[in-house]
């Protein structure tokens, strides 16, 4: 239903919540966030789902002090599996095999829309060994971005919309990368924010599913095409249409909106 990224090089918890809560009016059964905690003993990925409002979520990071440079965030109109916390996005994927949930998560990712070939997807990723945490048509695509990964998240992504049939808006990250967002669309809607540059500090960039989302954080809007992929990296972003044809300035123009 609605999707929020951002890599920044200070905390941008505060604006995947709030982007979040600029999105609640269209409705949603339930929501969550994913970032990636450099601070405190264990750094990794982070995530906190809930079914109530996206004020309890900003509740719970809130009480976790969480602060992080990168991260996704979701508000979830259910379509495959019920309305529920294991169901609610980001999704994660641990990796393969049995004793995987043992281990840290290695990719989180937030969908909009509809995976028509997620039955397909899902037996051939459970042939490979991976275990299923939802009833969602979401979580194959995680877990396809981990199959896929090879140090390059950008190509891992790139690989697995390729085996995508149906309606898509993502937005994900990797442990390993953990400056980098990519998002790709293909049927929902997802815009780019570009941030600005302060003294010594690179321009953070957002990913939205809805340029409402940003408002007060940037007015600078690029609106990806049908099939393109983002990679958003801390100061810089990159975009290229469904063949890989890197996209320009007169392409992809930045606009600002009202
Ligand atoms: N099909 C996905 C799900 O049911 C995404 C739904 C949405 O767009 O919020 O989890």
């Amino acid at each position: 239903c609605g999707i929020v990224g951002a890599v920044g090089a200070q905390d941008v918890v505060a604006v995947l919540v709030q982007g979040l809560q600029r999105l609640e009016y269209r409705g949603y059964d339930s929501c969550g966030v994913a970032v990636y905690r450099s601070e405190g003993p264990q750094p990794g990925l982070y995530r906190a789902r809930s079914t109530a409002r996206v004020a309890d979520l900003q509740a719970q990071v809130a009480a976790e002090g969480l602060r992080a440079g990168t991260g996704i965030a979701h508000t979830r109109w259910a379509t495959h599996g019920a309305p529920a916390v294991h169901n609610a996005h980001p999704h994660f994927s641990h990796g393969p095999g049995a004793d995987a949930a043992n281990r840290p998560a290695r990719v989180a990712l937030v969908h909009n829309g509809i995976i028509e070939n997620h039955d397909e997807l899902r037996a051939e990723l459970q042939a490979r060994g991976y275990v299923f945490a939802s009833q969602t048509d979401t979580e194959v695509i995680a877990h396809l971005v981990d199959a896929l990964y090879d140090g390059d998240l950008f190509e891992a992504v790139r690989g697995a919309v390729a085996r995508l049939h149906g309606a898509y808006a993502i937005a994900v990250f990797h442990k390993d990368e953990p400056q980098r967002v990519v998002g790709a669309r293909a049927g929902s809607p997802l815009v780019l924010g570009v941030g600005a540059a302060e003294a010594g500090v690179p321009a953070p960039h957002f990913l939205a599913s809805d340029a409402m989302a940003l408002a007060g954080v940037t007015d600078q809007i690029v609106y990806l095409a049908e099939g393109d992929v983002v990679d958003v990296q801390l100061g810089r972003y990159w975009i290229v249409d469904r063949e890989g044809r890197p996209m320009d300035a007169g392409q992809r123009p930045v606009k600002t909106v009202q």
